[in-house]
């Protein structure tokens, strides 16, 4: 039995939405392409990562705690289909919700060179998001980014970075809880310092569960969860499961 350690911000849905409450107390919500105007600022932030249902347990606690946040999502992800039916339906949901999609771009598929022609593969990606979910996407985010790529802060193809000069490495302070741990601060941490005025907060899917189990078993859960329903579908649309001939 893992046990459970004591942490001013445990990954539960509990928690994840008190912090919500606790950032709307402080601050106004923001999107990439508004927080120029604005003194005091969060971003709420989510890279979409494992699994889409489990990121739409966030996106709907946001909903109800009506903010607005900005989902990145993959097109090149192994974890989840982008074009599969059940997630175009997730991602156009949360844009009816009014939130904003950006691009997870991820250099890594577009291997060593990706830079050479960084502008038209974020124009080509953007244009496939924009189509598929039929909204304008203003903002991409890196996935993995490399040092190259944080060194990289420039805007591309008419898109806002996430990692850009204003945004990373900034007076804005920058939070994550990237693989379901934290490093120097939690989001509470920052949220509750008085001298931070400015944040970017990046959740992922898959993390926050009221369960209190050890990181990996919530990663496996999700993707059984996943695999278990693709099962299903087989065996509810296939018509014939032979069972005799092996
Ligand atoms: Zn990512």
């Amino acid at each position: 039995m893992a046990k459970i350690l004591k942490t001013n911000c445990p990954f539960t849905l509990t928690e994840y939405r008190a912090l919500i409450k606790l950032a709307k107390k402080r601050f106004p919500f923001v999107s990439y392409t508004d927080y120029n105007n604005y003194d005091k600022f969060v971003i709420w932030r989510h890279d979409v990562e494992y699994c889409t249902t489990e990121m739409n347990k966030l996106a709907e606690i946001n909903t109800e705690e009506g903010i607005k946040s900005t989902f990145f999502v993959q097109l090149h992800c192994n974890y989840y289909n982008f074009w599969d039916k059940a997630n175009v339906k997730i991602f156009k949901s949360w844009v009816e919700k009014g939130h904003d999609i950006g691009l997870h771009f991820d250099c890594g598929f577009h291997g060593e060179n990706v830079f050479e022609k960084i502008e038209e593969l974020i124009g080509y990606e953007k244009n496939i998001l924009e189509n598929a979910l039929e909204t304008k996407v203003q903002s991409f985010a890196y996935h993995n980014p490399v040092p190259e790529a944080l060194r990289r802060q420039d805007n591309y193809a008419g898109l806002i970075n996430a990692y850009n000069k204003d945004l990373f490495k900034s007076d804005v302070m920058y939070v994550s809880d990237s693989n379901g741990r934290w490093r120097e601060r939690t989001i509470r941490d920052v949220l509750e310092d008085e001298n931070i005025k400015k944040a970017q907060i990046n959740t992922h899917d898959t993390w926050w569960v009221d369960d209190r189990i050890p990181q990996i078993e919530k990663l496996e859960k999700a993707l059984r969860k996943a695999a278990e329903d693709m099962i299903t579908f087989y065996k509810e649309n296939a018509k014939i499961v032979v069972k005799d001939i092996i």
